[in-house]
């Protein structure tokens, strides 16, 4: 047992009684609970306020001033005492509710004393109750800072104030026996990045000595959590790279080359060449290539898709492509095919509602390789649906499929397929590394040439006529129309739009033209047949939830009419945006929102209306609602447990922290558990470290993560 591993009761100034409320109340119950419990801000202590500068939202404060007068009012539970306290120009009232007679004799009036706490106004007087009270010292005025730590009601109440922990480890810090804590943090690491020791960073944590070594200290904490997390993810990820073998596509052949140089209708992208030959470089090298490509809406996901699959009939074997709705997976299968049969590749669609006998043949066909490329939605899942040689396993919108189920397609070879994982919603980076660590990533970052760019307004109720007026003019034009609601049914609570509601509003005021509505209660079938009336365009406005949001295409649509605009997420409307700009000349995205909103809602949509750039949107989005509620992360099995460190801001140290691990991993394969054959391929440097260094991480991480969880497992 080491020192940090002591039972708090131990600590000076704690003992049984207090040990036990540190735990039930602060789970503080060893030296180390206490050292990791940080303050939650901190407080320039030359900064004092004036009773004049007061406002309700003020956090705890400094006063400066003398107290008047000291009164009891009430008779038994009720008693309390109060003081009036001036700052020398205005007054505030002090309530103390326990311990009233020690407090009616321990202060002065007449000196000085620093006041600590929240200004509260009661009626027309400013309060402040139970503050923290210490005498002041016109010869040593207070500098520095202070942390302030979180104190739960129930030790308020028992008179204990931020000062408890404070004092406690400054207890702890006097204790000889703290020099013996061990820094957490390879030497090597330290010392290459100039970081701060660990014990200073801890010590400057709780008493800083200066804003900067406050930073340092922070930065310190930080590194040390993302490089252990890194530095687990990245293992396991290795691991999985040895243990599991992929095919090797060696060439680029017949299939490929014919349709690139004879047939594509377009010039690829920049971005869409670039990824092909990332996946290229993936499919070679005898490891399974699982790899997540991101591309904004539009930006030409399901050529590289069509591209990467040719890759794999080249070299003998057959390709998937998953999407997540049916609507989806028949457009799929059209475009597919439209290209597939220049070249002369059978394509066949499996769907839920595929009728026995086409898919029995379909079965055969898998099995007799005759099928070249099947499009599909989960009925690919089913166990009966086999292959004789599945190559690659594309899926599209990947935040649509639980992790299960992508497993499950894994097992339909021997080899498992190559993986390419598709998805719209742009995942900003310091994320798509901690959850999907060594999972690589291609973006598409560049839209074919030509798009008109979507002009996006933000309209509010009283805009309406205006707004029928442009629905109406794009009619005119032959367009078609999107309108979404967050609300499939009224709701009394709820002061917002529904689209049962809207059907009937807008087929009244559009009477000439077919209105078709779909959204998630309704039976499949029943959304499939109104959602074709859509695409075929025999409906010229469709009213819908956000269940359109992913992936449909219409190109003939030119508006996107969202209501309630501000109760979506922005990578939501970025997503619901994407639907319209597909094809007409000038689209619009019309973000419809109550008149009273608030500033924060205001900048948020305002990203909307400045931008169509979905990773700047996806960023944003990051940092106003935090890295756990972006969609897609859910399911990923990762717990957002990070103590210090902010996915959504400290992007900069993860970036080092991972290349700190990556370099480790470089130069000591025998952190990973399986014997690598031959020798890992992984580019990049090498930091070599000592035996001592190892074994100091061999530890940090067993205490971090025993409990394996394969997180780079996306597929
Ligand atoms: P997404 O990435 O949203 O799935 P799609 O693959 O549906 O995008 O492509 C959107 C549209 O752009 C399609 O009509 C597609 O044919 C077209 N497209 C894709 N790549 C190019 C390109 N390089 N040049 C021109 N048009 C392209
Ligand atoms: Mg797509």
């Amino acid at each position: 047992m080491t020192f940090l591993d002591t039972d708090i009761k131990f600590l000076k100034g704690v003992g049984e009684k207090k040990g036990k409320l540190l735990g039930d109340e602060l789970e503080i119950s060893t030296f180390a609970d206490l050292l990791y419990t940080f303050p939650y801000r901190y407080v320039d202590t030359s900064r004092f306020y004036k009773i004049a500068e007061f406002t309700g939202e003020m956090p705890s404060v400094q006063v400066l001033g003398q107290f008047i007068n000291f009164t009891t009012e009430g008779e038994g539970v009720k008693k309390r005492l109060k003081a009036t306290f001036s700052d020398g120009s205005r007054f505030m009232e002090i309530v103390w509710f326990t311990k009233i007679e020690f407090f009616k004799g321990a202060y002065k009036p007449g000196q000085y004393y620093i006041l600590f706490g929240k200004p509260t106004q009661f009626r027309d007087v400013w309060q402040m109750a139970h503050p923290e009270v210490n005498s002041y010292d016109a010869s040593k005025p207070p500098t520095g800072f202070r942390g302030i730590y979180s104190i739960p009601d129930k030790l308020r109440k028992r008179g204990h104030s931020t000062r408890l922990l404070s004092d406690l480890v400054k207890n702890l810090f006097e204790n000889a026996k703290i020099r013996e804590v061990q820094d957490t943090l390879p030497a090597e690491v330290i010392s290459k990045y100039n970081l701060m020791p660990l014990l200073e960073s801890l010590y400057n944590l709780h008493f800083p000595q200066s804003p900067d070594k406050l930073k340092k200290a922070r930065e310190r904490m930080k590194f040390e959590e993302l490089f252990y997390l890194q530095l687990h993810i990245l293992r396991f990820s290795r691991e999985r790279g040895r243990r599991i073998k992929g095919h090797v596509f060696p060439r680029i052949g017949e299939f490929f080359n014919n349709y690139y140089n004879n047939y594509i209708p377009f010039e690829l992208t920049g971005a869409q060449k670039r990824v092909l030959r990332e996946i290229r470089n993936d499919m070679r090298t005898g490891r399974q290539m699982n790899r997540l490509l991101q591309g904004d809406v539009g930006s030409g996901k399901t050529m590289v898709a069509f591209m990467t699959m040719l890759m794999a009939i080249d070299n003998g074997f057959q390709a998937a492509i998953m999407a997540p709705t049916e609507i989806l997976a028949t457009q799929h299968y059209e475009t597919i095919k439209g290209w597939s049969e220049k070249i002369g590749l059978r394509v066949e669609l499996l769907t839920g509602s595929t009728r026995v006998k086409a898919r029995r043949e379909i079965h055969q066909g898998l099995l007799d390789g005759s099928i070249n490329i099947i499009v599909g939605t989960h009925a690919l899942i089913e166990d009966n649906v086999q292959f004789k040689s599945l190559g690659l396993t594309v899926i599209d919108e990947q935040h649509r499929f639980g992790v299960a189920q992508r497993a499950k397609m894994w097992k339909k070879s021997e080899v498992a397929p190559h993986v390419l994982v598709m998805t719209a919603t742009p995942i900003p980076r310091t994320l798509a590394m901690t959850v999907y660590g060594d999972l690589e990533v291609s973006v598409i970052d560049e839209l074919p040439p030509g798009r008109k760019p979507i002009q996006t307004y933000l309209r509010f109720d009283n805009d309406r006529t205006e707004v029928y007026r442009l629905i109406n003019r794009e009619l005119q034009a032959g367009r078609q129309i999107y309108i979404v609601y967050p609300l499939v049914k009224e709701n009394e609570k709820l002061d917002l739009k529904s689209v049962e509601t809207g059907l009937e509003r807008i087929r009244g005021i559009f009477p000439n033209v077919k209105v078709c509505m779909v959204h998630g209660k309704m039976k499949p079938s029943e959304k499939d047949c109104q959602m074709e009336l859509f695409v075929s365009g025999e409906a010229r406005i469709l009213v819908a939830t956000t269940v359109i949001e992913v992936g449909v295409n219409v190109p003939n649509a030119s508006v996107m009419l969202i209501e309630n605009a501000e109760r979506f997420g922005l990578s939501q409307l970025h997503q619901l945006r994407g639907r319209v700009g597909r094809g007409a000349e000038h689209s619009y995205c019309i973000l419809m929102s109550k008149n009273n909103i608030g500033g924060d809602t205001r900048k948020r949509l305002g990203i909307m209306t400045d931008t169509t750039d979905g990773f700047l949107i996806s960023e944003a989005d990051m940092k106003m609602r935090g890295p756990g509620d972006m969609e897609g992360t859910q399911q990923s099995g990762i717990a957002f447990n990070l103590k210090v460190a902010n996915l959504a801001t400290d992007g900069q140290i993860l970036n080092i922290a991972r290349q700190t691990a990556i370099e480790i991993l470089n130069a000591h394969p025998e952190f990973i558990e399986t014997p690598a054959e031959g020798k890992d391929n992984y580019s990049g440097g090498e930091l070599k470290l000592s035996m001592e260094s190892v074994m100091k991480i061999r530890k940090e991480l067993h205490l971090r993560f025993s409990k394996k969880y394969d997180w780079s497992q996306i597929s």
